[in-house]
């Protein structure tokens, strides 16, 4: 759920667009200089940053960076983690948005946004040394791209989607969301947060889409992280300045959904759940079809949020009961059921409630769905939490199984790039072994094609989904 997750991801299916690597930065991964250090010849050495312990003004500015952060770049990836500085020169006044990089031996490895306060301090944004111009010409290009990928996945049908995805877009710490004619802005790290790549974002934004508003949007948990000033609330720019357009109504497979930026907590939708929507609502018929069991019967959506699969499970499903301990988010689900009424062949029922809690006393007292999701919050947001994580994922599953009619369908959901597939599928296997039933696999599914893996960065894949027939 990218939802409003962010650095939420998703897998899955891929359209041409989306997997064509970036050209600039990928291309020059390979530089000559990167070339001849792996055959171990001594390229002509630039020292950055300055050897002086006692740096001038007019020393050159940069990072250091350890052999092993420095071999992480040359295999593709993006990040350097503060413990792997082993020099830094920021100058004296406020730490530069761009900083250059450069192995143990003080060969250039490129540029990269500076996050002074980030254990993710240095994020590459090019292979070779540029400015701030450099830069902000650089963001255009890249945004365009991103634009350029995203809109064959739009249509009369669909008219929001993720336009910038972070690092998969390569453009770290800028995340861009369009809600129908409203289009959001996330800048999550301290090299993104300038007038400089708020009026380029606005200016290729306005370009390309020629939106009603372009607002920005924080993320609390990440700007803590980074320690960033919360952004002004005011519209970076609105078609009609007196009269901001900050909510509305968008669509995703047909249906509609309301966003309101106003809304005060995390707004918006899980974008990245887009496809699995569909894919539930088909497999639910596809088995209610098979005539064993009436898939198409009863369904249950534990962790719903604001009704994304219950309201695609409605359109084929005679009755849909949906979860969430989100009074807000509940209340935004009921008025997204009352604007597709017309849309709907079941009834859908709202229920405020502790998942584990519910789906305990549920299994307990013998209820039985035909088809069952499962989409909770991120339980592992750190390598640490796994452990814990796959219980918990273990026990809404053993539930879920306990409950599930035979032929039935489950739709689990993991959003922790921590949890892998080996990992999650683990769990649903003991949980079904445990459970005493068997589980075929019917489809492994990401996020949708708008939140791309980069194979180089595996933090861009978070988002799983196993869809699964229940015998
Ligand atoms: N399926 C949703 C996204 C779910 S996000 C969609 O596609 O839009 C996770 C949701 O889990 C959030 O709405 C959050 O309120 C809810 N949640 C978190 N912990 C919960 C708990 N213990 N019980 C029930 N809901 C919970």
């Amino acid at each position: 759920m990218t939802k409003p997750k962010t650095p939420r991801t998703a897998t899955h299916q891929k359209a041409p667009q989306a997997e064509r690597p970036p050209a600039p930065l990928h291309r020059s991964y390979e530089t000559p200089a990167a070339g001849k250090a792996a055959k171990g010849r001594e390229p002509k050495r630039k020292p950055y940053p300055s050897d002086s312990p006692h740096p001038t003004d007019s020393a050159i500015l940069g990072a250091r960076i350890s052999r092993r952060a420095a071999d992480r770049l040359r295999s593709g990836h993006l990040w350097v983690y503060a413990s792997d500085i082993e020099v830094i020169q920021t100058g004296k006044d406020d730490p530069p948005a761009l900083l250059a990089v450069a192995d143990n031996r003080g060969l250039l490895l490129g540029t990269a946004l500076y996050s002074p306060a980030s254990q993710i301090a240095l994020r590459m944004v090019s292979r070779e040394e540029i400015d701030q111009a450099g830069w902000l010409q650089l963001l255009a290009a890249r945004l365009r791209a991103a634009i350029a990928r995203r809109k064959p996945l739009l249509d009369s049908e669909t008219n929001a989607c993720r336009l910038c995805f972070s690092e998969a877009d390569e453009l770290p710490g800028l995340v861009v969301d369009k809600y129908g004619e409203i289009v959001v802005l996330q800048l999550l790290t301290q090299g993104m947060l300038s007038s400089g790549v708020r009026e380029v974002c606005v200016r290729v934004l306005r370009e390309e889409l020629e939106p009603a508003s372009i607002l920005e949007r924080p993320d609390p948990r990440i700007r803590e992280l980074e320690g960033l000033a919360a952004p002004s609330l005011a519209p970076l720019w609105a078609a009609n300045p007196a009269a901001p357009v900050t909510h509305n109504q968008f669509l995703l497979n047909g249906l509609l959904f309301h966003f309101d930026a106003n809304a005060g907590q995390k707004t918006g939708a899980f974008l990245d759940q887009r496809a699995n929507y569909a894919s539930a609502r088909d497999w639910a018929k596809r088995l209610g079809a098979h005539g064993q069991t009436d898939a198409c019967g009863r369904a249950l959506d534990v962790c719903c949020y604001q009704g994304g699969f219950a309201l695609h499970l409605a359109q084929v499903c005679n009755h849909v009961t949906a979860i969430d301990s989100s009074r807000a988010s509940l209340e935004v689900a009921e008025r997204n059921l009352e604007a597709n009424r017309g849309r709907l062949a079941g009834e859908v029922e709202w229920v405020e409630a502790d998942a584990f809690q519910i789906l305990r006393d549920w299994s307990d007292a013998g209820q039985r769905f035909d088809t069952i999701i499962l989409d909770p919050p991120a339980f592992a947001k750190t390598q640490r939490a796994v452990e814990g994580a796959l219980r918990g994922y273990k026990e809404l599953n053993l539930r879920a199984l306990h409950m599930a009619r035979p032929g039935g369908l489950l739709v689990t959901c993991s959003c922790s790039h921590h949890v892998d597939w080996a990992d999650l599928e683990g769990a649903v296997a003991a949980a079904a072994a445990d459970a005493h039933r068997r589980v075929r696999l019917l489809e492994r599914r990401g996020a949708a094609l708008d939140h791309p893996v980069v194979l180089n960065l595996p933090e861009t894949e978070y988002l799983k989904c196993l869809v699964l027939e229940v015998e």
